[in-house]
């Protein structure tokens, strides 16, 4: 029959057109992968062509048409970009192999962040050294505020002005060398002694080079962080800015996330590009002197009140360890206490909490805190512009090193049915790539990089706990990375195919 015939030359022309578009030498075809692209949009069915580090093609693929060196038969999985971790730590000329990254799923991380990063001024030269160590994740930089505060070796002070201005010339060289932005840690020492105008003066350099300011802000409290927020919208009028980790500690409810979630949309809503990442996870971890004051947060300023004023910090430990939830919710990570509470080592020692804090000093260890509400924070997660991140290293003893992107699919996907598995994978990757300006990653499209991840979505486990926290995430056994395989029915290769990220300004 005419018609007939016709349809059939339609479909012959069509796979002579798809063969002419596929003939070449291709290094991997990907077959019949349910694809996840990282947009947020719905998954949708096709084959993909990897050709060097590159995606190359996506569509539908004869076999028989196109001749690869590879092939992987993805039918019945998803295939995703490689996450993108919003905050992480780590170094990469220390412990390249970064498999609690890997581990996860995540192939790229932002590094120098909370206000320190190494070799400020001269990121072009830490850049050759994390290219000779070939790092097993892509690295991105931030620039840290602090770091830069401390080369220029100022005090408690506000900066004068040649001071300011050897700030922001180490600034514009990072960036110029491809940070992508300024993180600040306002809660830390240095960072806590800068104040309105210094930030600022540094936002606008920020805002030049087309960078973005990450924070961890001067407080996380529940009764500063309207405040804390407020300071980094101030910024964000000459650049875009981004809270790192948000939480809201002792803050109790999904209410209360709401009235911190609309008073940042309020800042949106003023032009005030404004984002935020998120660990899922109600402890933080950090150094204790996060619960001592200003004033004895360094070794020397401790040894100091020690002499010249031991009541004063005995009273606001006290009070800052009960504010916090009690000795029971600080759990060592780190020191000679490692894997037990303040509380244990207390009675193992016999002096009292606060007594043994005074003793420790507040660069003695880390600990993870219990000082945040579930409910609270599992708002924040299903925020809209909120990525996922796990403000993790490969050492450190918190199980969001080793869980945080597993735990999102594994516990607000499967479990929860919070989110939808696509704008779980769009806070993982897509999102995280359009914020800070990374065009060619974080989404499946061709011309990008080839950071992809094949997998089941309900095989996927987080199985790091607060005892055991360097259990590898389970589920993510198939990794590329820049083209080439890392891992391969959950076995790692040995060689390393991380590359460190320079954001063009
Ligand atoms: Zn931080």
């Amino acid at each position: 029959m005419p018609f007939k015939g016709k349809t059939s030359l339609l479909i012959f022309l069509l796979l002579i057109f798809s063969s002419v578009a596929t003939a070449q030498n291709w290094d991997w075809h990907i077959d019949d992968a349910t694809i996840i692209d990282g947009t947020g949009q719905e998954s949708y069915q096709a084959d993909l062509l990897i050709r060097g580090n590159t995606i190359a093609f996506i569509g539908e693929v004869n076999a028989d048409t196109i001749s690869a060196q590879n092939y992987v038969d993805a039918s019945g999985k998803v295939i995703t970009p490689g996450f993108i971790d919003a905050h992480a730590h780590g170094d990469p000329l220390e412990t390249p192999d970064f498999r609690n990254f890997l581990g996860m799923g995540v192939t790229t991380i932002v590094l120098g962040q909370d206000g320190s990063s190494p070799m400020v001024g001269n990121l072009d030269a830490w850049f050759a050294k994390v290219e000779e160590a070939k790092p097993a994740v892509n690295i991105a930089m931030f620039t840290g505020h602090g770091s830069i505060r401390s080369k220029v070796d100022i005090g408690k002070q506000k900066p004068s002005a040649t001071e300011l201005d050897k700030m922001t010339r180490l600034l514009e060289a990072d960036l110029k060398a491809g940070a992508f932005g300024m993180s600040t840690g306002l809660e830390y020492v240095p960072g806590i002694y800068a104040q309105k105008e210094e930030l600022q003066e540094m936002a606008k350099v920020v805002g030049e080079h087309e960078g973005m300011i990450m924070s961890h802000m001067r407080s996380e409290d529940d009764s500063k962080i309207k405040a804390s927020l407020e300071e980094l919208a101030a910024q964000g009028k000459y650049a875009p800015v981004h809270a790192s980790h948000l939480k809201v500690v002792y803050g109790e409810g999904q209410q209360r996330a709401e009235e911190i979630l609309n008073y940042i949309d309020s800042f949106r809503e003023q032009g005030i590009e404004f984002t935020a990442d998120v660990y899922p996870y109600a402890a933080s971890y950090t150094g204790i002197g996060i619960v001592f004051p200003e004033w004895a947060k360094t070794e020397s300023g401790w040894k100091q009140a020690m002499k010249e004023r031991p009541d004063m910090l005995r009273n606001f430990l006290k009070d800052k360890l009960k504010q916090r939830n009690g000795p029971g919710a600080v759990l060592f990570g780190s020191g000679e206490f490692a894997g037990k509470t303040l509380a244990e080592a207390s009675s193992l020692t016999g002096q009292s909490p606060v007594d043994l804090l005074m003793e420790m000093g507040p660069e003695a260890a880390s600990a993870a805190h219990f000082v945040m509400n579930e409910e609270l924070q599992a708002r924040i997660v299903v925020a809209d512009k909120v990525m996922i991140s796990s403000d993790g290293s490969p050492t450190m003893h918190h199980p969001r090193a080793y869980g945080s992107f597993a735990k999102i699919i594994d516990h607000y996907v499967n479990e929860e049915q919070m989110l939808s598995l696509e704008q779980a994978i769009y806070k993982m990757s897509g999102l995280t790539a359009q914020t800070l300006g990374l065009e060619d990653r974080g989404t499946i499209k061709e011309g990008n990089k080839a950071d992809l991840l094949i997998f089941d979505p309900k095989e996927v486990k987080a199985r790091a706990t607060f005892s055991n926290p360097h259990k590898l995430a389970k589920g993510f056994n198939w990794i590329m990375l820049n083209g080439e395989l890392v891992r391969k029915n959950g076995a790692f290769k040995e060689q390393r195919s991380g590359v460190a990220l320079r954001e063009s300004h």
